[in-house]
């Protein structure tokens, strides 16, 4: 069988618009002729930076700067990989990328110099979406926690979990084969502790693995509350700024649906239901269901009233409506107008209860501390691990198949069944059993020429 050459890849790797640099890159098989030929005869030593003019086909020169030869495996792809560092203009590095077109590459796909470092081996699925995650981090804790991904340690902690299931699988199926030892076995081979062990290293990462994702992708917020009572108000103490429209007419909020502001680098997603209320207007009728879906997935709901007058009826009607289950913040505003601001205190029907202004911004810093709180954020200063929600999915698999298998120390078999599918869920998230199509959608949403 003739050996499969992946053919050649070219792309600009540099962001769009004029920079000092502008980087073009290669990878392919058997470049060194490629390589050649671009500079006008002479093969790069590897992993040198040479100075080298960048010539057309006629030998007229593109532009000059460093050419990088880095022949597989040594490489970010594992392939031989060129990289050329000329000026940072757009004209001349599309005629820089159409020579290499013209020497045999063909334009890259987005993220597939990553799909390639990740099909040789060079990365794990796990951090191959961390290259992705870096480059979007838009918070320094972001790129932080993207980086340590990137370098293998939430790799390295799904692996050694593996490793622990491997260990036990071993123990188990060879019990298999000799049913009178069950109970022995167990005893003998410390099964429950080991579970029990796996089990707790599992709650720890998916802990660690949450706050992540948090940061990643930020937390959902309803806020309810009549007309006028301060929810434009508030929302531009929490952002910090003049964002929302604030006025004294009540229902000026219709249009600002959703908004997005920060806190401590957590992106929030604010949706503001003053638009929730029964209409005829069918656009309107529209972003009303749409904001039921963004209720649905909310993870804090903050319920906003008028301290003079606390919860009133209308309220209670939304109230009904909300979905169940979310934690819910009441806030009540307006306080520089009946003192008492500033006080938080907990009550069976409204656990957590803040009084503020949202207009002297009195007390708020007591609700952008509940706001992260409530919702479950409680960050590892420097081992959060920047998760995908992919990678949750999977890991509440594994716990949920590790739980099964702990009750199931009466029958191996069953047991032996729980604990190969938590070992396939956990291989999901480095890529080892992933299918195809599923590694095509994640890289196809990476950059090109990354
Ligand atoms: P929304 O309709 O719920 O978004 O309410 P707005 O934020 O637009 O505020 C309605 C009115 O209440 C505005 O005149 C605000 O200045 C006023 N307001 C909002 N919060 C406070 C507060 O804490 N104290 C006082 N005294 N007035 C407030
Ligand atoms: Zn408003």
């Amino acid at each position: 069988m003739a050996e499969r050459r992946p053919d050649t890849i070219a792309a600009i790797a540099t962001a769009p618009g004029r920079g000092g640099v502008g980087i073009v890159r290669i990878s392919g098989t058997g470049l060194s002729d490629l390589a050649t030929r671009l500079n006008g005869g002479t093969l790069p030593t590897p992993r040198y930076a040479h100075f080298r003019p960048f010539l057309d086909e006629d030998g007229q020169m593109i532009d000059e700067g460093l050419l990088l030869y880095f022949p597989a495996p040594h490489s970010f792809t594992g392939e031989d990989v060129i990289e050329l560092q000329g000026h940072g203009g757009p004209v001349v590095l599309q005629l820089v990328l159409e020579r290499c077109l013209a020497l045999g590459a063909r334009l890259a796909e987005p993220g597939e110099f990553t799909q390639r470092a990740f099909l040789n081996d060079k990365l794990d699925l796990a951090q191959a979406e961390a290259v992705a995650d870096l480059i979007e981090a838009s918070t320094t804790a972001a790129a932080r926690s993207a980086v340590r991904s990137l370098s293998g340690a939430f790799s390295g902690a799904i692996h050694d979990i593996q490793d622990q299931l491997i260990t036990l699988r071993m123990l188990v199926e060879a019990t298999l084969d000799f049913p009178e030892e069950e109970i022995d076995f167990l005893e003998s081979a410390r099964a429950i502790p080991r579970m029990e062990a796996i089990r707790t290293a599992l709650a720890d990462l998916i802990d660690r693995s949450r706050q992540g994702a948090i940061m990643r992708e930020g937390l959902h917020v309803v806020l309810v509350g009549q007309p006028n009572v301060g929810k434009s108000s508030l929302l531009n103490q929490l952002a910090g700024e003049e964002r929302a429209i604030v006025t004294d007419i009540a229902g000026t909020t219709r249009d600002a649906l959703k908004e997005t502001i920060q806190i401590a680098g957590i992106p929030l997603h604010i949706v503001d239901t003053a638009g929730l209320r029964d209409t005829g207007d069918a656009v309107e009728r529209i972003g009303i269901e749409r904001t039921w879906k963004e209720i649905e997935r909310a993870d804090v709901i903050l319920r906003l009233v008028d301290a003079r007058t606390g919860l009133t009826a209308a309220d209670h009607e939304i109230d009904q409506r909300l979905p169940a289950g979310i934690p819910r913040i009441t806030v009540s505003n307006k306080c520089d107008l009946v003192g008492h601001v500033g006080e938080a205190h907990e009550s069976p029907e409204h656990p957590v209860h803040i009084r503020l202004s949202a207009k002297t911004g009195e007390g708020v810093h007591l609700l952008r501390d509940q706001l992260l709180a409530v919702a479950g954020w409680h960050p590892h200063a420097e081992d959060t691990y920047l998760a995908r929600k992919r990678h949750l999915t999977a890991l509440d698999h594994a716990l949920d198949h590790v739980v099964a298998a702990l009750s199931r120390t009466d029958a191996l078999e069953l047991m032996a069944e729980e604990l190969r599918r938590a070992h396939e869920a956990l291989g999901d998230i480095v890529g080892e059993f992933t299918p195809d199509d599923l590694l095509g959608e994640i890289f196809s949403r990476f950059c090109i020429g990354k």
